[in-house]
């Protein structure tokens, strides 16, 4: 049998990143998925994903989307696919509000470029939104939207061309580790390897035993609108966007780029299991989403062409897994979601290839510890 370098369990957005830097460094890589190279059952589809770099969840992670955006760019020159579209961002509500806020302070505390915005001048230059008379908006200028499926394939694709060994349709049913090395069970047969990656997306809490992670997994929906004026939702005249108008909605969206406004849903509303990804949704569950289009985004048919519901896996403190399982050094945990992850997973993928070779991952990693929740 061989003796694989690092096993990666899970080839999404996270996964795939991993199995590449690892294979692009010289490893020996075996890469395993229960589906196929891309699929609607997880956390990395639906066509796009925004990146932006005034990042409301801590400051923490600005030094991370920095280079993360470096390795996007990177990605770019191997693939012929679409991977960043830079577009800006504008991130709106009202200034105590956590994404405003929490917008403003890393800006600020990172110097980065940034305007906030009243009302008036957003009417101005953005008139595809409506804001109340007490909100304001963040622009970001360094945002844009990711292709999530380009991204994940991109990166699949530079792992085999590096070498790995990628398995789809095999699915992992448990592993154990000890100071030797790592075995790992699939419905089809075992495998041996010096470090385990799980990157397992939704399926995290069932397969990373010891640490009593308390991940919740929650559906949310992404739905695309028409525009009445379809050149205003071009990606060159709207930036991707975050509205915070919590506690009744959270909301994002991305421009047209050929299939309508992409709206989606944020935080805290739709609990589920990793098997109700794909489910479609009523009517009832839609409304709230045709409503704030109507409100908010004037320029939009409040009507979907096209909806489809994806997997957040939320940490209590809605911060990523990312680093050693406490019980066993030579396994790696990784979830970066809580609904915001997949702009990380460039970097990501880097950090861990580090943590695998034995290096210092280059980042303070302390919040992100998986066994913090014990
Ligand atoms: C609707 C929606 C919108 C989002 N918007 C944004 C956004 O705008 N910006 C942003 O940065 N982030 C966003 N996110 C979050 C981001 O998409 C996720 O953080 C990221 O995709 C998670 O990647 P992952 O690798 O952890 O999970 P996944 O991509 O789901 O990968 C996990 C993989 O593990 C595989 N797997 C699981 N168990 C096993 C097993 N036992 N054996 C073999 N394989 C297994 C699964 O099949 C899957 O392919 C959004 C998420 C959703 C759902």
């Amino acid at each position: 049998m061989t003796t694989w370098d690092a096993i990666v369990v899970g080839l999404g957005g996270a996964g795939s990143s991993c199995a590449f830097h690892l294979a692009r460094g010289g490893a020996r890589v075996l890469g395993l998925e229960q589906f196929g190279p891309s699929h609607a059952h997880g956390s990395s589809h639906g066509r796009t994903r925004i990146y932006r770099t005034a990042y409301s969840e801590g400051i923490e992670y600005v030094p991370l989307v920095r280079r993360a955006r470096e390795l996007w760019h990177e990605l770019q020159t191997r693939s012929e696919l679409p991977i960043l579209h830079p577009t800006g961002a504008l991130i709106l509500g009202r200034r105590d509000t956590r994404l405003v806020s929490g917008a403003i302070r890393s800006a600020e505390a990172h110097s980065l470029p940034h305007e906030v915005l009243l009302p008036d001048a957003v009417g101005e230059r953005f008139p595809q939104f409506a804001l109340a008379p007490d909100e304001l908006a963040v622009w970001d200028p360094n945002a844009g939207a990711l292709f999530a499926e380009n991204c994940v394939l991109g990166h699949a694709t530079g792992a085999a061309e590096g070498g790995a060994e990628l398995h789809y349709g095999e699915r992992v049913r448990g592993w154990s580790a000890d100071s030797a090395g790592v075995l790992v069970r699939t419905l089809s047969g075992e495998h041996r390897g010096r470090s385990l990656v799980l990157t397992a997306g939704a399926w995290t809490a069932g397969l990373a035993t010891g640490l009593a992670l308390p991940l919740t997994i929650e559906r949310q929906f992404m739905l695309w609108f028409p525009a009445f004026d379809p050149d205003l939702a071009r990606p060159d005249r709207m930036p991707v966007f975050l509205w915070d108008r919590a506690p009744q909605f959270e909301t994002y969206g991305v421009p047209d780029f050929g299939d309508g406004v992409k709206v989606g849903t944020w935080r805290g509303r739709f609990s589920a299991t990793p098997e109700e990804a794909d489910r479609g949704f009523t009517d009832t569950e839609a409304g709230p989403v045709r409503s704030f289009v109507e409100r908010s985004l004037p320029g939009l048919v409040p009507r979907e062409t096209e909806a489809t519901s994806c997997l957040y896996t939320n940490a209590p403190d809605h911060h990523f897994l990312l680093g050693r399982h406490p019980n066993h050094p030579n396994v790696i945990v990784v979830s970066a979601c809580s609904g915001h992850g997949f702009k990380f997973t460039s970097v990501i993928g880097e950090v861990v290839a580090r943590l695998v070779r034995g290096q210092p991952p280059g980042y303070d990693l302390s919040i992100f510890d998986p066994g913090r929740f014990r």
